[in-house]
């Protein structure tokens, strides 16, 4: 049986990757760093619905050393990481100005030091192994940039960057790395936003409607699949078409 791995899977996009990958059979490892009673809640759903096994983890991913922990204890369960699923993410709308050291530090450690953190603990195994999978969560922001958003933009775009650089290491070694890259997708990070915003928002984009976690997921479980074989160091837009 395969194992996966999701960052953030306690809420909103890692969720549904959890659920996803459990409908395709695969083990679960699921991470959470706050939110410890709708992780633990959502351990027993997919326990009890997927037929499959799940460890729930707390660990800060912007900090290495949880990162490892988190991982021998994975390892320690399933012996092997089949799939990556880069997910756990925060925003920040501010204009650059106002945006402190602080913010800045704290925006890359959690998008993008993270995913170092978390690759670079896993994919040692992988490569021992010739065989492996990586999803890296971007954002359409990281594509072409968001006012008021420098540092998530940059965050994103650095996400982007390394799934590209890694998918052309890796890739002698059967390993697969690409990114999905959402557009507005109604999730717990969008509740700062008012009714008035969302509506002028949802003009933006051509299919009318803001997206759900679960297209996102859809699209992480078609890249882990074989039917993504040939697929690799690419970026999956899934924004309803609002950035081309
Ligand atoms: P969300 O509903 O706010 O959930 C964020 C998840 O990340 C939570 O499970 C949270 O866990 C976890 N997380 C945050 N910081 C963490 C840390 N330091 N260590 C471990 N876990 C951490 O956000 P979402 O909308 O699902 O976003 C998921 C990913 O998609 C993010 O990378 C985000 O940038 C990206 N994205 C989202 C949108 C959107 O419109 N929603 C668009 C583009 C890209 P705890 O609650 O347990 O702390």
């Amino acid at each position: 049986m395969k194992t996966a791995l999701i960052t953030g899977a306690s809420r909103g996009i890692g969720t549904a990757c959890a659920i996803a990958l459990a409908k395709q059979g695969y083990n679960i490892v699921l991470n959470y760093n706050n939110s410890e009673g709708k992780a633990q809640s959502l351990s027993k759903i997919i326990a009890d619905n997927y037929g499959v096994d799940v460890l729930c983890v707390k660990a800060d991913v912007s900090d290495k050393a949880q990162v490892e922990a988190m991982v021998k204890s994975a390892l320690e369960k399933f012996e092997y990481i089949d799939v990556l699923v880069n997910n756990a993410g925060i925003a920040l709308q501010k204009l650059f100005t106002d945006t402190t050291e602080d913010d800045w530090n704290k925006v890359m450690s959690t998008n993008l030091t993270s995913v170092y953190n978390v690759t670079h603990a896993v994919l040692p195994d992988m490569i021992r192994n010739h065989s492996g999978n990586i999803v890296n969560i971007s954002s359409m922001w990281g594509e072409v940039g968001a006012s008021m958003e420098v540092a998530y933009s940059a965050s994103k775009a650095g996400v982007i960057g390394l799934t590209k650089a890694l998918s052309k290491e890796v890739a002698p070694s059967n390993i697969r790395v690409n990114c999905v890259s959402p557009g507005v997708i109604m999730t717990d990070m969008m509740s700062g936003f008012s009714d008035e915003d969302l509506s002028m928002i949802k003009e933006e984009i051509p299919l009318c409607e803001f997206g759900t976690a679960k297209n996102v997921a859809d699209a992480v479980a078609f890249l882990v699949s074989d039917k993504a074989r040939f697929i690799t160091g690419q970026v999956i837009s899934v924004n309803g078409g609002m950035v081309m």
